[in-house]
């Protein structure tokens, strides 16, 4: 059996510290925020190449967080693709604002920068590019547009921890840059986290207060906020995992050299832009016969996930917004035909030979 992904596996190889560290915050009764978070916050922003890191208690509320602070809300609107994870759209709705889609390039599966400036109106506000599957967006294009335009960039990074643009880490390249910290991201809790990075002094402050009831100190409410904080606990596992993130990142670069190579004559697989650091949060390969695929792998043990079977667009939470089938064409065909191979440091090169060499035999049947 080939899971899809093994979290066991990754908590064994460190238990000892992890296990320490969460018993050092159950001494400490540092339950919310503290030391640990703290820490985090300036190892996390260093490693991203950002001045300020600002802990917080999902990605979503990240992303949440960094609209606020850029002065989003009702009656803007701000730009980005229909093929991402839900959130990245909830978050913008959270706001107020209106969701402005632009289609994806097909071969990095991020936004296709040549179509942003026609969906640019009086009210755009903000460009929200995906750095999707660990891929960086084409950065350089899109923050000349947004000076140009004056508007603010912010990143979802929430599956590109590590990934690098010409050499710069991602999330310090726009305007401010955020992370998920689900389990299983590239960087990932033990339980729910998520963190945004920024160069802005005062978009820090703004986002430290929003995160805790909008307070400048105790019971002094200057802005309307919420309760986004992160538990110490995850605070402390995470600087334990930030310190591994390099090595499971080459790790998962390895392993997909080595996908590419064993399925080079069979399917396509994911192209790494000449810019690149790709981290691999999903390894994807397309093919037209998917759910043939799947079943044939899963009747080995190999479980395979697909990101995702449905662009936001299409979403009936999202049908308010007015887009409909044949919108998005190139989000429209990844997610009818993207599958995502199991990819996480831990996989052995017999484990991905097993899989390249299943998913082959399954692909000659047709
Ligand atoms: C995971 C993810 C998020 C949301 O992060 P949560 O921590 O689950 O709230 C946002 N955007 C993208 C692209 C993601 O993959």
């Amino acid at each position: 059996m080939i899971p899809f992904v093994d979290l066991k596996a990754q908590y064994l190889s460190i238990k000892d510290e992890i296990d320490t560290a969460v018993l050092k915050v159950l001494e400490s009764t540092q339950f919310i925020l503290g030391n640990e978070v703290k820490a985090l916050e300036e190892e996390f922003a260093s490693y991203c190449n950002a001045d300020y890191g600002i802990a917080v208690n999902t990605g979503t509320s990240a992303l949440h967080l960094a609209l606020l602070a850029a002065g989003i809300g009702a009656a803007d609107e701000v730009i980005t693709v229909p093929f991402t994870f839900v959130a990245t759209v909830a978050a913008i709705c959270y706001t107020g604002a209106k969701p402005v889609f632009v289609d994806i390039d097909p071969v990095s599966y991020t936004i296709d920068v040549t179509q942003i400036e026609k969906a640019i109106t009086e009210r755009t506000k903000a460009i929200l590019p995906v750095h999707l599957y660990g891929q960086p967006a084409d950065m350089e294009p899109i923050m000349e547009i947004a000076r140009r335009y004056g508007l603010t960039v912010i990143e979802d990074a929430a599956q590109a921890h590590g990934a690098e643009y010409k050499g710069q880490r991602v999330g310090s390249i726009g305007d401010i840059g955020c992370f998920s910290f689900y389990p299983g991201k590239n960087l990932g809790a033990y339980g729910e986290g998520g963190m945004i990075v920024t160069k802005n002094p005062e978009y820090t402050h703004t986002m430290q207060m929003l995160r805790d009831w909008g307070q400048e100190r105790r019971y002094h409410h200057v802005l309307k906020g919420y309760n986004y904080r992160m538990d110490g606990i995850q605070g402390a596992i995470l600087r334990v995992k930030l310190r591994y993130i390099e090595k499971w990142t080459e790790g998962r670069i390895a392993h997909a050299a080595q996908y590419n190579q064993l399925l080079a004559d069979c399917v396509p697989t994911p192209v790494v832009l000449p810019y690149s650091r790709h981290v691999y949060h999903v390894y994807a390969v397309r093919t037209s016969q998917r759910e043939f695929l799947q079943q044939q792998l899963n009747e080995h043990g190999i479980q395979t996930g697909i990101h995702y079977p449905i662009p936001v667009h299409l979403q009936t939470a999202y049908s308010d917004l007015g887009y409909q089938y044949g919108d998005f064409p190139h989000s429209e065909s990844a997610a009818m035909e993207e599958l995502s191979l199991p990819m996480y440091a831990e996989l052995s090169t017999a484990q991905i030979a097993t899989v390249s060499q299943k998913l082959k035999e399954a692909i000659k049947t047709l």
